[in-house]
């Protein structure tokens, strides 16, 4: 039986992890999955096995996830909503080239979270990786690991943000303590401490909410005035408001960041340890907040096949023709080629006709997969906005469109831009 798939596009994210090497890219991933595995346990209807059982016997192996894309599900509470959202989890590879591939994966995702290490703050290959995330307008969400860590220094790393990026920091965090004894940190928008009670139950890390520490009340003031200093420049609506009451909502606040965040205009940060499995939570929840869904972001330029001089859009609805892009082919034992695509319009369903555009040649899609780290999951059909492993295509390449052969569109020119190389 084939599993539900979200169908309103304001309930998905597409994001992708990138990191310095050893900042903690796998160890976040892999606390990401335990926690949106325990929300959406799979093999319910279907297969028998659940995400965290994958996890825990890939563990046992010592292997670590390798798929171009992971779907996972999760939970947003707040007081009075508990709403499910989908995050597609697209692999960003490391490397610190301008390769079609990294350019690809940067393409086919509408947000990021970029991991740093908290003794270091930010690292040349974290630069390097930021901006080519600038050069595809990837809207980002930073996260300062390992804050346990001899030595980490929150305020050094958001620092580094400003000096060495250039980027204007969202300060949505204060850690509570550092090196062993980080305990937990200040929520500047709720204006409250959360405290890790028990960490790494088989349930993950438990926390408390309270009030913040005398010690941090003062800094804690400061950051929240500047905060909301911040939002209130979002909009002019916000101005007002805040020129008016004198401060702005939760609700305001937790808006404004996102205009902000998906503008580019700032960044919000963030801090825990992945390892110690601290902060995970609130970065997921971050992530589905202030992250845009694939109706956020503009429609997608294209151009008439072997005609660059004619653009094309594509909206992310279901009414537009199909187009999709492949970003990663890799081989499953069984089911032989997988393609991985971002749909960016339209919809097809397994058995179904379409036009590789770059080859100039018609191909019948078979399975229509949505992958739980690493497990095959069927669907009905691959919608626009979404991230889907095709199974049955023999010819397709990465970097190929795939499109209704009625409405042909190609989404990656020949030729790949000249890489802007900016030196900071
Ligand atoms: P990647 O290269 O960015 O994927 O980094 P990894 O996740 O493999 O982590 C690199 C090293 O840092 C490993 O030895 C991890 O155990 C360690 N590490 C990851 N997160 C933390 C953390 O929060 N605190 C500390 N102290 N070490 C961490």
């Amino acid at each position: 039986m084939a599993l539900d798939v979200l169908s309103d596009l304001n309930e998905v994210r597409n994001i992708g992890i990138m990191a310095h090497i050893d900042a903690g890219k796998t160890t976040c991933t892999e606390r990401i999955l335990f926690y949106t595995g325990k929300n959406y346990k799979i093999g319910e209807t279907h297969e028998g096995a659940s995400t965290m059982d994958f996890m825990a016997q890939e563990k046992e192996r010592g292997i670590t996830i390798q798929s171009a894309a992971t779907t996972c599900f999760w939970n947003r509470q707040t007081h009075d909503t508990d709403k499910k959202f989908q995050i597609n989890i697209i692999d960003t590879p490391g490397h610190v080239d301008f390769t079609a591939e990294v350019e690809r994966s940067l393409r086919v995702l509408d947000g990021a979270i970029a991991v740093f290490d908290g003794k270091e703050g930010v690292e040349p290959q974290s630069e390097t990786v930021w901006r080519q995330a600038d050069k595809y307008g990837v809207p980002r969400i930073c996260f300062i690991n390992k804050m346990d860590k001899l030595g980490a220094d929150f305020y050094y790393s958001v620092d580094t943000i400003k000096q060495k990026l250039g980027a204007t920091p969202l300060v949505l965090q204060l850690p509570i303590g550092a090196e062993d004894t980080f305990t937990g940190m200040v929520d500047l928008i709720r204006m409250k401490a959360y405290v890790w009670k028990d960490v790494t139950t088989d349930l993950g890390a438990h926390y408390e909410t309270v009030d913040i520490p005398d010690e941090l009340k003062e800094r804690a003031e400061e950051y929240h005035a500047t905060l909301m200093d911040q939002v209130a420049e979002a909009n002019d609506e916000f101005t007002e408001k805040y020129l008016e009451a004198g401060e702005l909502t939760e609700e305001e606040l937790r808006q404004g960041i996102r205009e902000l965040t998906i503008s580019r205009r700032a960044y919000p940060v963030l801090c825990g340890s992945a390892f110690k499995d601290k902060g995970i939570q609130p970065l997921l929840d971050a992530v589905v907040d202030y992250l845009p869904s694939p109706e956020d972001v503009p429609a997608i330029a294209g151009f008439k096949p072997g005609d660059e001089s004619v653009e094309i859009d594509r909206k992310p609805t279901t009414d537009d023709p199909f187009a999709a892009l492949v970003f990663k082919i890799s081989t499953h034992p069984f089911y032989g080629k997988l393609v991985f695509v971002r749909v960016y319009s339209g919809s097809i369903q397994p058995g179904d006709s379409v036009l590789d555009s770059t080859k100039g040649k018609k191909e019948r899609v078979g399975k229509i997969f949505q992958m739980h780290a690493d497990k095959e999951n069927p669907v009905d059909a691959a919608e626009a906005g979404n991230i889907y492993t095709l199974v049955g295509l023999k010819n397709v390449s990465t970097g190929d469109t795939l499109c209704d052969d009625k409405a042909p569109i190609s989404l990656e020119s020949m030729t790949f831009p000249d890489p802007v190389i900016e030196v900071a």
